[in-house]
């Protein structure tokens, strides 16, 4: 049985530091935000190379945050991509603003940035860009067109903890960026979190007072807020798995690299990685060049796990088809959500399975 993810194994590696962080906590009566999530906040701003980071309970509510903070509100428009997890889109629904989508590119599977211009209108108030499977959105033409138009740039990196765009962390690149800790992202926490990372104190200050009741000291509210708060356990998790994260993101690396030299290249197309940035390969996916469904099937039988990220872009989801597309709009998207196929990849995967999974697709 080959597994598109491990986090039995996760554990094991870190069972003797896990354990006692978060026994810790236990013993501290102190369950809600705490000293392990203001520790983890400050790592982990410092891994994105940002001035501030704030945990929150998901990264749905780190995007949602992000947008308030940013000054998106009801009726505005906020220029996205349908290709992404509908988390992205969801967020900016929340608000009552509305996505409007660009197409991705064929290659990397992120926002097409020449497609921007022709969508801003004077109630565009944001872009956000989603940093797809673990490689970075070309952020330098986004954040061009975003200064001309004195607009903000939310990265959605939920994907992508630790990638490098033109030697820097996704996170800080834009004005605001939002991770998910969801377990089986490259960081994860034991359960749910997310953190919004920024380089502007104002955003920061936002973001920590929305997180809880948009309370300034204990009832007395600034804002209409909400409860998004981190858990002091996922603090003190998420600070032992951050020490590993360059290590297994390496992981990752090497096992790609391995995937890419021994993966049929008449049958699958390997990912394409821009030579400006670097992939953490939260999830490895490749595009079909004989029918999916095959592979899948041929995989299957061998005990090979796969997946679809994602079968359905989201102007074609039933729960989204009021924004009003129709299919045909993003063809780029649509074409990939036909030929994309995730295989599995984690970061205690042997080299023996990654040739295991290359050679059952060889031998279709
Ligand atoms: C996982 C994910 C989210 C949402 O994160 P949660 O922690 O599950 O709320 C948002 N955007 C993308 C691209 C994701 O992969």
């Amino acid at each position: 049985m080959i597994k598109l993810a491990d986090l039995e194994a996760q554990y094991q590696e870190i069972e003797a530091e896990l354990v006692p962080a978060v026994t810790r906590v236990l013993k501290s009566g102190r369950y809600i935000l705490g000293s392990e999530v203001d520790a983890f906040e400050q790592e982990f701003a410092a891994f994105c190379q940002a001035k501030h980071a704030v945990g929150v309970n998901s990264g749905t509510s780190a995007l949602h945050l992000a947008l308030l903070a940013a000054g998106v509100k009801a009726g505005d428009e906020v220029i996205t991509v349908p290709y992404t997890f509908v988390a992205t889109v969801a967020a900016i629904l929340y608000i009552g603003a509305k996505p409007v989508f660009v197409d991705i590119r064929p290659d990397t599977y992120t926002m097409d940035a020449d497609q921007i211009a022709s969508k801003i209108t004077p109630r565009t108030k944001a872009i956000l860009p989603v940093h797809l499977y673990g490689q970075p959105a070309d952020m330098e033409p986004i954040l061009a067109i975003a200064k001309k138009h004195g607009l903000p740039v939310i990265e959605d990196a939920a994907q992508a903890h630790g990638a490098l765009y033109k030697g820097k962390p996704v996170g800080a690149i834009g004005d605001i960026g939002c991770f998910s800790f969801y377990p089986a992202k490259n960081l994860g926490a034991c359960g749910e979190g997310g953190a919004v990372t920024t380089n502007n104190p104002a955003y920061a200050q936002t973001v920590r007072l929305l997180r809880s009741w948009g309370e300034e000291k204990r009832y007395f509210h600034k804002y209409k807020g909400f409860n998004y708060r981190m858990d002091n356990i996922q603090g003190a998790a998420l600070r032992v798995k951050l020490r590993h994260l360059e290590k297994w993101n390496r992981a990752r690396q090497e096992l790609a690299r391995l995937y890419g030299k021994t993966l049929p290249q008449d049958k699958v197309i390997a990912p394409v990685v821009a030579p400006d940035r670097t992939h953490v390969y939260h999830i490895y996916v490749v595009r079909c060049r004989i029918p999916r469904d095959q592979i899948r099937e041929t995989l299957n039988r061998q005990g090979i796990d796969s997946a679809l990220h994602y079968p359905v872009p989201v102007h074609l989801q039933e729960a989204y088809s009021d924004l009003g597309y129709k299919r045909g709009d993003f063809p780029v998207a649509e074409k990939a959500a036909e030929e994309v196929l995730t295989l599995p990849l984690h970061t205690h995967m042997t080299p023996e399975q990654v040739k295991t999974v290359a050679q059952a697709v060889a031998a279709i």
